[in-house]
This record gives C-alpha cells, structure tokens and sequence, in this order.
C-alpha cells in the first residue's frame, strides 16, 4: 500500500513571494513547489497531499485560535495519512509545536513542523532542503511525537526554540538532546524519542479565552509596576526570572503581590530567563522567597512550552490548583521534573 503524508501550508517564509512591501505569505505553494522541484516525480519520494489553510499567515499573527485549527485538521485527517508535516513561518514556530504536543498528545504517527528562512521561490534557499527532509523522515524514520525539523536538526516540538533570527541554524532544545541529525547519514536517537502510543489521544479544549502574560524580570522592576499588572484581566502569568528561578525579595511588598494574586486563582510559573538550565527554587534564598508565594516552578520548559501548556490547561476549564498541579507534571516530554 502506497504510504502517504499529508502536508499543512499554514504560511511562513517557505510558501512567500516578493511583493512591494516584503514577502508575503502566496496561496498556490503545491504549485510553485512543481515548478521548483518536482519532487512528486521521483521515485523515492513518498505520495503525499498539500493542502494549505484558507487565511494564509505571516506566523507573527498567529493566536492560539490558529494552534487549534492546525490540531484540528490534523485530527480529522489522522486516519488518512501516515504521517504530517506542518510548513509553518518560523518566528512562532516552537509555539504552534510546543501546543500541538498538548493537543495530539498520545501519537502514533509522526507530526512533523518546518518551515523556512528563505522561500521556496527563491534560488537559494533552504526551504527545499527543510521540506524534502521532513518528507523523508516522516516516510522512512517516523517518530510519533509533535517534532520540529530544520537544518539538520530533529528537535522534540515542545522543547524546541528559535535562537537565531537569521541563520539557517535558527532553532536548538538547549535542555534536551536532538532527537536526530541529518547530514550524509540520518541518526535518530531512538532513545530520547517518545514511544509510539497504543491508540492516539487528542485533546481540542475550546482556545483563546484565557490570557497569559510573560513577564521578564529586569534590575530594578517594582511592586507598583507588578500590581498593575497583576490587577489586569490574566489568568496566568510567566514570570521568567533570573538564573535558577530568582526574583528580588527586598521589597516584602513585591512577594505580597505575587501571593495575593496566586490567592486570587491566577496562575504563576516560575521560570528561568536563562537559555539553558533549570528552575531550583531551594539554592538561594531569593527563590525560596518566591516559592512561599505559591508560584510554581516550570523546571526547564521553555518559554513556548509553558506557555502553550498554561493555555492548553486553563482552557480545560478545570480549577487553580489542578493547573498548578498539571503545570508541575511532565504531560508528553515537555519538562524534566
Ligand atoms: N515572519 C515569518 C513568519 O514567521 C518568518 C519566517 O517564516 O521565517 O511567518
């Protein structure tokens, strides 16, 4: 039986053509692809379907709402196809994979998200490399987990971010291993990958009612500043803090803030604003501080991991504490406890 991968076109650079005000995001990729590389013609290549979204995005628009359209035509499509590649634009790409992975949370095919820094239309780009690539390890190597490949690089979707605005090397896990390299050979770690599940598990909670903000600690941030953010309409906060999970505790008002609104049932994640490392809020005493306010560590996610997790949890319509507690927990590879 012919295998066959369907591919989302959801915009980014990879499907863009110039225009008079810079790239933009151009319907007709099936096409263009054609043209530029007639791929469907070679033999090794496996049988696979484009489709693209009707509103095609720059990815730098792109809302939760837009995370569960794509989960959602996965899902529909899942006993179709063997496998998925997501063409994505590449600025909120960890996001869309990171809240992929807590949408089609047990796997049994590979979802595979890519995209491009140059496009396809492009002599020189890497967007056919990125997609032939893709293509071929959802066919031959598939791993049934939300990943993110490019340049080389198999990364675990929900650990993955962007590093570089411009090289072609724009994205790394720096806290957990490659699940694969692609030079000459294909290497897949098959041991840092996640095990294929028995049957598939989707969760599609209804999205975009809840508002979650990143807040960055910087020398001198005061209590006034925190309250006024904190009395606005969110219901999560990030506070991306610094090292392994300090915050300054001079000012008693400043932790008063933080616990009165975890009192109130706002939810807090403490995270590192460090690339690499994890929150360790027992080192210093400025942590300990913090975590006698009820915020809750978010160990080594990333900031696109624990934000799309917060928002896939509170759009479950569960309580504080559950969130809190499930926030804490590592739901599909997300986080190193
Ligand atoms: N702004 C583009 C996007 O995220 C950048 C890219 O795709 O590389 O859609």
């Amino acid at each position: 039986m012919q295998h066959r991968i369907y591919i989302l076109y959801t915009g980014g650079t990879i499907g863009m053509q110039r225009s008079p005000q810079g790239y933009v995001p151009m319907p007709g990729l099936a096409e263009l692809i054609a043209q530029k590389m007639p791929i469907h013609l070679s033999a090794n290549m496996p049988d696979y379907v484009l489709e693209e979204l009707d509103l095609l995005i720059d990815s730098t628009n792109a809302t939760p709402l837009d995370w569960h359209s794509i989960a959602q035509r996965i899902r529909d499509n899942y006993d179709r196809y063997d496998g998925f590649i997501i063409l994505h634009g590449t600025d909120t790409l960890a996001y869309t994979s990171s809240a992929l992975s807590f949408m089609l949370r047990d796997l049994t095919k590979p979802v595979i998200v890519t995209g491009s820094q140059i496009p396809l239309s492009e002599l020189r780009n890497d967007a056919q490399d990125n997609l032939i690539t893709a293509l071929v390890l959802a066919r031959h190597y598939p791993i049934a987990e939300v990943c993110l490949y490019f340049n080389g690089r198999l990364l675990r979707g929900n650990r993955s971010t962007k590093v570089k605005a411009t090289g072609f090397d724009a994205f790394d896990s720096p806290n957990y291993p490659w699940l694969g390299q692609v030079g000459i050979h294909i290497e897949i770690k098959h041991e840092v990958t996640r095990p294929a599940a028995a049957s598939p598990r989707f969760e599609l909670p209804q999205y975009g009612q809840h508002r979650i903000v990143p807040l960055r600690l910087f020398p001198g941030i005061d209590t006034d500043f925190l309250q006024h953010l904190l009395k606005s309409p969110i219901d999560g906060l990030i506070l991306q803090s610094y090292g392994v999970g300090n915050a300054p505790d001079r000012d008693p008002q400043f932790l008063k803030t933080l616990e009165q609104a975890n009192k109130q049932g706002k939810v807090i994640i403490n995270l590192s604003q460090c690339l690499q490392g994890r929150v360790d809020l027992s080192s210093y005493a400025t942590g300990s501080a913090l975590a006698q306010t009820g915020v809750i560590s978010g160990f080594d996610m990333t900031l696109e991991a624990a934000f799309s997790k917060l928002q896939h949890l509170l759009a479950l319509e569960k309580s504080s504490d559950w969130v809190r507690q499930q926030m804490q927990l590592n739901l599909c590879g997300e986080l190193t406890a």
